[in-house]
């Protein structure tokens, strides 16, 4: 079973990377891809968990910005984790998710919603990706919100007047360092419209001249009509299909391998890798 999208606490999981991998061999799954949002620091307790029936595919999520504004999540798998020019932009989306932190507080607090930077760094991992999921929790854990998802519902969706951005690359940037780095880019959850604002198909064309080499088609955010039409723009542009738990823990309904992606075109991904680097016992 392949599942090639999943997080730890080095972003919004729930599980260290080592659980992760235990997780993972648990639920039966013999290839998993540990993508944490714009960090890769999972990865080397990740790889202290491996045993025989089970490989590591070492990748990061990266969170874009279309120049119209339109969120867009691109899984860089199997790149150079030494690639400095990778690094640095993972590092300046992670910079500046703590000013963004601070602006969505300060947003907070003048509506008279009682939340500090202080309960959002109480329940953030250390070393974690700053994001929106610790300021849900900071605000489940002080009584405000029930849940993390409650939280998104109300008050921290992509609409909401409290939502700030945080630096981006656009798709077609993130896509170009993650092949010089020598990996595959997958576009993760295009159609994924619980969410927000999403791609029109026409753009999926730019993204392939940029090297995209896959579609996250088979995602629990993207019903069964928008997967027919990811397939569909999958094939017409031969592009993989992949499909993914995009599990977090607890921190979301998200369970591992409940998709998955298929050894063939999994196969054809990695052989688009610049060199092997699936970890093996
Ligand atoms: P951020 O990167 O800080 O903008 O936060 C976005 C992340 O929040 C996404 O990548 C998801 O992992 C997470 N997220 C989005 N919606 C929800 C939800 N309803 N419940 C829990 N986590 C969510
Ligand atoms: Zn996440
Ligand atoms: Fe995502
Ligand atoms: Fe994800």
């Amino acid at each position: 079973m392949i599942d090639l999208h999943t997080h730890s606490t080095c972003s919004d999981g729930t599980d260290t990377p080592f659980a992760l991998v235990k997780k993972a061999l648990a639920a039966g799954v013999t290839t998993l891809g540990i993508t944490d949002h714009d960090s890769t620091a999972g990865w080397s307790e990740a790889i202290t968990a491996i045993q025989p029936q089970i490989q590591l595919v070492l990748g990061a999520e990266i969170s874009c910005l279309t120049t119209d504004g339109v969120s867009v999540h691109m899984l860089g798998l199997l790149f150079d984790g030494e690639h400095k020019e990778m690094q640095q932009m993972l590092e300046d989306s992670r910079d500046t998710r703590i000013p963004r932190m601070r602006k969505m507080i300060e947003l907070l607090r003048a509506d008279g919603i009682d939340i500090s930077i202080e309960d959002v760094n109480r329940v953030a991992p250390t070393g974690s990706t700053l994001g929106r999921p610790h300021l849900a929790d900071a605000l489940v854990a002080k009584g405000i919100v029930a849940s993390r998802d409650e939280a998104f519902l109300d008050l921290l969706h992509n609409e909401s007047k409290y939502y700030v951005s945080h630096a981006a690359p656009t798709p077609v940037e993130a896509i170009s360092v993650i092949r010089r780095a020598g990996g595959v880019a997958v576009i993760a959850h295009p159609f994924a419209s619980r969410r927000g604002e999403i791609l029109v198909p026409e753009s999926f064309t730019d993204l392939l001249a940029a090297g995209l080499n896959g579609i996250e088609v088979h995602h629990r955010d993207q019903n069964a009509q928008e997967q027919k039409v990811l397939t569909d723009i999958a094939r017409g542009l031969n592009l993989v299909v992949t499909g993914s738990s995009d599990y977090h823990g607890t921190g979301k309904l998200n369970s591992m391998a409940e998709n998955t992606t298929h050894p063939a075109q999994w196969e054809m991904l990695e052989s688009a890798a610049n060199a092997r680097r699936v970890i093996t016992v």
